[in-house]
């Protein structure tokens, strides 16, 4: 017997297209309708959230797309799962010391993201971290966990440090960690006057570099940090002015989105040595504070590129836990209490975009009839032949060539008025007739020529999506960084459109054309063809983390519609819309850069006004067209369906 042809798509073709299963970190998934579905406890698998239904309520809600969409739940698992993997490890380890984490808020410092950590992270002890004064006032009224660190990083003012102190006298415990060297005489000083002894962290300099985007984070020329010799005067100034026992921390950040784990292991060696040679020379920190980094694996690769990461949580955390304690067992000193400040991983998951497709750019989108008439130009009729004969040539580099030629004489010809634009009309639309049979023939085929190997990107699809990449993709343009990009339904059809996506920003980097497609990075991503009675919605996924706050105000687009979700048993479709908190305004973003929408109002009032008393406008339509202008100035800056 013959093994049966599989013919038909499936729902695990369209999950290796697009590598759901291997970013989705157990989070997002396709059910049996085609749908990307998100399951927002994988503990609880019978929970399960459609991503049609919460698109279905979305648009009940009257809520214009693009918008943002939170899954709370998914954030509290994310917390949760950091710190029992802490506390599971340390308990395999028989590490005699405490997990004691903290959130750096500058990663995603919306109230509702901050409260959910908090909420969630009480039982854990989990704390905050700032690095700003900003920061600071966020975290001194949020951190309300008894027991948990508020830890301090960033370069301080005199100010900075008396509000540090102020948090100490409410009963936080505050780590300020010294950056460079001149804040110790601020912190000395300050604390003196008000009379109060500081928490103390420093900042080691490592010689490890992590590896990828952020490595200048390490090594020599690291902005921020100690070096060895300026650790060790630290410690002596701070016993000179007694209190040596004020320094209780040693703290490293070698990088974000660390992608290889060796550089974790590197940098957990050389931070324990430090921590135990300053317990030799008589001061006996007591906690190690690791810093962020942990990855993220954005493109499902599972390896060291820039994207990606090449080991799992419960590696991390081995290899802090049990690389901490080799060194101290061996140095004979105590384990200390561990902390750590992963940002990215806690929050990358838990939101995503929600944007539809609202067009469709090809280069061959137009066609003209091109019927030979007589006494056309002999470049129109050589293209034709040249259309007509290609399925008898061999040679398809020729093809292209004479196509290519043709096409270039005709362009020229046209600037001599030699060639009308109808027939140059012609000759583009035989062009790209030709290209698109070109293409068609060479696939599967062993040898492409060099030339051709781009005609599947020349020929590709852009589909334009209603969102800026400035707002809600930064890194994609700013580093290269990859982020999943899928359809959200349709995943039991073959997605036949090979197509890069494109914003409605007027910045022609406005654009993401870089996609991990099975095992490939590609700059086109099939996508299934749009039909008019459906819209089409795309989903960019794992945006919590930076995306959501370093989005900018460029062509004013401003913030996004913002739903957010949380799952529960009794409803059908498994989730309620919790909150739903309104993106920028066309006033909002307008009044940022200082203009006074309600003067332009009234401005354009009183010239439609004036058109009306001189009779080119009638009363009826001038009091339409007043109130549609101020309609939009009210409305959402982004295109409207
Ligand atoms: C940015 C930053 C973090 C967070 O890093 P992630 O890679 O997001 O975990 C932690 N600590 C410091 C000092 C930082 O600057």
């Amino acid at each position: 017997m013959t093994a049966p042809i599989k013919t038909q798509w499936q729902l695990e073709d369209a999950d290796a297209l697009y590598g759901i299963s291997k970013w989705g970190a157990g989070y997002f998934g396709l059910n049996k309708q085609g749908n990307v579905c998100v399951t927002p406890d994988p503990t609880k698998d019978h929970l399960q959230i459609d991503f049609a239904a919460v698109i279905e309520e979305i648009k009940q809600e009257n809520i214009q797309f693009p918008v943002v969409v939170r899954f709370h739940d998914v954030l509290r698992n994310q917390v949760a799962q950091l710190n029992e993997t802490f506390q599971k490890i340390i308990a395999e380890a028989n590490y005699q010391g405490l997990y004691r984490g903290v959130y750096p808020v500058k990663v995603n410092q919306m109230r509702e993201v901050v409260e959910e950590i908090v909420e969630a992270g009480a039982p854990y002890h989990y704390g905050l971290e700032a690095g700003s004064k900003a920061e600071l006032l966020t975290v001194m009224a949020y951190n309300t966990t008894h027991d948990a660190l508020t830890i301090l990083n960033g370069y301080k003012d005199e100010e900075f440090m008396h509000l540090a102190l102020l948090a100490q006298r409410l009963g936080r415990k505050v780590v300020i960690v010294i950056e460079k060297f001149s804040e110790l005489h601020l912190i000395v000083k300050v604390a003196k006057e008000i009379g109060i002894d500081p928490i103390i962290g420093v900042r080691a300099k490592m010689s490890v570099k992590g590896r990828g985007k952020w490595e200048g984070s390490g090594g020599d020329r690291a902005k921020f940090g100690l070096t060895i010799s300026e650790i060790i005067n630290a410690a002596r100034l701070l016993k000179s002015q007694d209190m040596g026992h004020c320094l209780q921390l040693l703290h490293f950040h070698i990088g974000s989105q660390l992608t290889d784990i060796r550089a974790v292991k590197e940098a957990i060696n050389e931070g324990a040595l430090i921590y135990a040679e300053m317990h030799h020379l008589g001061f006996p920190l007591q906690y190690v504070d690791i810093g962020g980094g942990l990855g993220i694996d954005y493109d499902g690769t599972k390896s060291t590129s820039d994207s990606s990461r090449n080991y799992t949580l419960d590696e991390y955390v081995a290899d802090v836990v049990y690389g901490m304690q080799e060194v101290c067992d061996l140095e004979k000193v105590p384990h200390p209490t561990l902390v750590s400040e992963s940002g990215r991983a806690i929050t990358a998951h838990h939101s995503c975009v929600i944007t539809e497709i609202v067009g469709e750019i090809r280069p061959d989108s137009a066609e003209v009839s091109v019927e030979a008439v007589s006494g056309e130009h002999i470049l129109v009729t050589n293209m034709r032949e040249l259309a007509q004969n290609m399925d008898t040539m061999e040679n398809t580099q020729e093809i292209y060539n004479d196509a290519s030629q043709y096409k270039e004489q005709a362009s020229d010809a046209f600037k001599f008025r030699v060639v009308d634009i109808e027939e140059l009309a012609k000759v583009e639309t035989l062009y790209w007739q030709i290209m698109n049979r070109l293409r068609i023939r060479l696939q599967g085929a062993e040898f492409v020529p060099e030339e051709l190997q781009t005609l599947d990107f020349d020929l590709s699809s852009q589909y334009l999506c209603n969102f800026s990449i400035f707002q809600s993709a930064a890194d994609t343009w700013a580093i290269d960084q990859i982020l999943p990009v899928i359809p959200l339904t349709r995943h039991l059809e073959k997605p036949t459109v090979n197509c890069s996506l494109v914003d409605i920003t007027c910045d022609s980097d406005g654009k993401l054309d870089k996609f991990t497609v099975g095992r490939e990075i590609s700059n086109v991503i099939p996508m299934h063809a749009l039909n008019r009675e459906e819209d089409y919605y795309l989903g960019l996924f794992l945006t919590g983390a930076y995306q959501d706050v370093m989005g900018d105000m460029h062509n004013l687009f401003g913030r996004l519609n913002e739903v957010h979700i949380f799952s529960y048993d009794d409803d059908p479709d498994d989730f309620y819309i919790e909150e739903i908190v309104r993106g920028s305004s066309v006033e909002n973003v307008l009044s940022i850069m200082q203009y006074n929408p309600s003067s332009m109002a009234k401005d354009v009032k009183r010239l439609i006004d004036k058109e009306v008393s001189a009779g080119n406008i009638k009363p009826r339509e001038g009091v339409k067209l007043t109130d549609f202008y101020e309609n939009c100035l009210s409305g959402y800056t982004y295109l409207k369906r």
